[in-house]
């Protein structure tokens, strides 16, 4: 199976506002890593996934590909050492209109949290994190008029690029909202593979680039169902 997995902010303990979906505890996260290492799994970086799909058409039948949305700083603290410790690749998808800014996009102000910085995007080592693009403002883009969703992605690709100096060719659709025609607009502007949220759904060919699905992980996942939603049995010993 290949699998496509999306987290977003990782700490010790989640807030008590905090929306569950979208946070993993750091020592579940440093577990789960190491389960993908203990068990082979090939990790691998979405620019791998679109060179194979661009060259020969075809994907990996097996691995994972692990993205980060919103690009806020517990990646740094809390993602980035197991990473490199590891030797895994992954992407991370920033709100391009504000970096180095609260998320201003949450329901509850409790859970504005940080975003990185252009510097800290920078810092970044380009050789095993790619940086994708997670639109200007966050807004969903099925909800704006066509101009505004064009402007959205086209507009944050430059103002990645000129911040960031590297060539920004992914994107996740904020919210994981996206259409036919957004699909379009994506590949006009110049995105090689655009990611939506639609995890049930599985990948399957190559016309899916500009909406592969990915799973969440939250925090109420613990190492069984991250075994289950790789495709994996849950590691030998454990009987829950
Ligand atoms: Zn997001």
């Amino acid at each position: 199976m290949l699998s496509f997995l999306l987290y977003h902010e990782i700490g010790p303990q989640p807030r008590a506002s905090a929306n569950l979906d979208c946070f993993c505890i750091e020592e579940r996260f440093r577990e789960q890593m190491r389960f993908l290492k203990d068990n082979a799994v090939p990790v691998l970086s979405s620019a791998e996934i679109c060179v194979q799909l661009s060259c020969r058409g075809t994907l990996p039948q097996h691995g994972v590909i692990l993205t980060f949305d919103d690009a806020d700083v517990s990646f740094l603290e809390y993602a980035m050492p197991t990473l490199e410790n590891l030797d895994f690749p992954s992407t991370v998808f920033a709100v391009a209109g504000q970096l180095g800014q609260r998320a201003n996009w949450v329901k509850d102000s409790r859970n504005a949290i940080p975003l990185m910085s252009g510097q800290q995007l920078r810092s970044l080592p380009a050789h095993r994190i790619e940086l994708g693009s997670h639109s200007m403002t966050h807004r969903k883009l099925t909800e704006l008029t066509e101009a505004q969703a064009f402007a959205e992605l086209r507009d944050s690709r430059a103002a990645l690029e000129d911040v960031l100096d590297r060539p920004i060719l992914s994107l996740a659709y904020p919210h994981g909202h996206y259409s036919t025609r957004i699909m379009e607009m994506a590949s006009t502007v110049g995105y090689l593979s655009a990611y939506s949220t639609d995890g049930q759904r599985s990948f399957t060919n190559a016309g899916d680039r500009l909406c592969i699905p990915r799973k969440y992980i939250t925090c109420h996942d613990d190492i069984d169902t991250f075994a289950s939603k790789i495709g994996l049995k849950p590691p030998v010993g454990r009987t829950t």
